[in-house]
């Protein structure tokens, strides 16, 4: 390998014993958190600056600024240092402290917003456009603005990459891919991936409360209920790159329905991920309901748990959320010496 790069992708395909003989289905779930940014979105930090290069708007030392909840800033900062780029990220103060942390640690320039809802002038994805184009005057060696949203560089990296893998691991034998939205560029990438192999594999999203798409898929009105503890997905509206695509299935989960299978994974399968996997998981069980015993259902391990040490994993904050709280979690060791 030339370069930290070349270490994107081509992650592992692992089977999920618990919910494969719950349901009778194969439930494979791509191993994104063995990205070295430990997420899925080192895909689309990778493709979104490849992208601009192509176009000519990055000059080396040139700034790249993006709104992120974390995992896309530090995509893009990973793949920016090996190119000798730098970043500037927006993230709402919602977000983990230890994607804060990581970002920092890997020399991005953090600025830190108020999290407010997209309509809002300072929502942080608008406040990094706005950035952008400031720095672009001021940046000597100019600067961009990713959009992850709304630059399809993002979901042509799932595209190319993403679902050509899970076709070429599954030997074709991919009966249906679920996953949650942040962007859209994951689901609707992989799907026109799959799609364009094979038209018969079924997706669906896996949507948490307080996003708006399960109600636009289902009723046709961008309409969000409820909350949830998960980070980098739940989207209120048709970024981009979901245009031209829509889902065969459409199921909502609750965190009291995801986080369950989050803890399993850990304890039982030595599996250790973030919430919005709990998400995918949970949709692509049902999924697995749907279309019976015998298919294979491949979804996403979006990034690695420890990410959300202090939020998903704290007893405190669960509590906080009057969300239930593991024994395990709260078990004093057992051996002492
Ligand atoms: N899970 C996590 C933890 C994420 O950070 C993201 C991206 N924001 C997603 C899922 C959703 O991916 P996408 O943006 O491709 O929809």
């Amino acid at each position: 390998m030339r370069s930290v790069i070349d270490a994107i992708g081509n992650t592992p395909l692992i089977r999920l014993k618990r919910a494969s003989e719950e349901t009778g289905c194969e439930i494979l779930g791509k191993a994104e958190f063995m990205n070295p940014g430990q997420s899925v979105k080192d895909r689309a930090g990778l493709f979104i600056i490849r992208d601009a290069e192509k176009r000519g708007l990055l000059r080396p030392g040139g700034v790249i600024v993006e709104g992120t909840a974390g995992n896309t800033g530090i995509g893009l900062t990973v793949v920016a240092k090996a190119l000798g780029y730098r970043t500037v990220i927006v993230i709402p103060d919602t977000q983990s402290q230890e994607k804060k942390d990581a970002l920092r640690l890997l020399g991005a320039e953090l600025i830190e917003v108020p999290a407010v809802p997209y309509k809002n002038p300072n929502n942080y994805v608008k406040v990094s456009g706005r950035l952008a184009e400031q720095l672009a005057k001021s940046e000597p060696n100019g600067a961009i603005w990713a959009n992850q949203f709304d630059n399809v560089a993002n979901r042509e990296g799932h595209i190319r990459t993403t679902a050509a893998e899970i076709w070429q691991q599954t030997g074709g034998k991919v009966d249906g891919f679920v996953s949650a939205v942040g962007t859209g560029g994951t689901l609707a990438g992989v799907a026109i991936g799959l799609k364009a192999k094979s038209p018969a594999v079924k997706i669906a999203i896996a949507d948490p409360l307080g996003a708006a798409l399960y109600s636009y898929y289902t009723s046709g009105e961008l309409k969000a209920e409820g909350s949830s503890i998960t980070e980098g997905i739940g989207q209120g509206r048709i970024t981009a790159n979901l245009e031209d695509f829509t889902p065969d299935f459409s199921y909502q989960i609750p965190d009291e329905e995801a986080l369950p299978i989050v803890f399993g994974l850990i304890q039982e399968e030595g599996i250790c991920v973030g919430g919005s996997t709990g998400i995918n998981i949970a949709g692509a069980i049902r999924l697995a309901r749907q279309l019976g015993p015998g298919h294979t259902i491949v979804t996403v391990l979006a990034d690695f748990g420890t990410r959300y040490q202090s939020k998903l994993f704290n007893p405190d904050f669960l509590r906080s959320k009057s969300l239930p709280v593991p024994d395990w979690m709260e078990t004093e060791p057992s051996i002492s010496v």
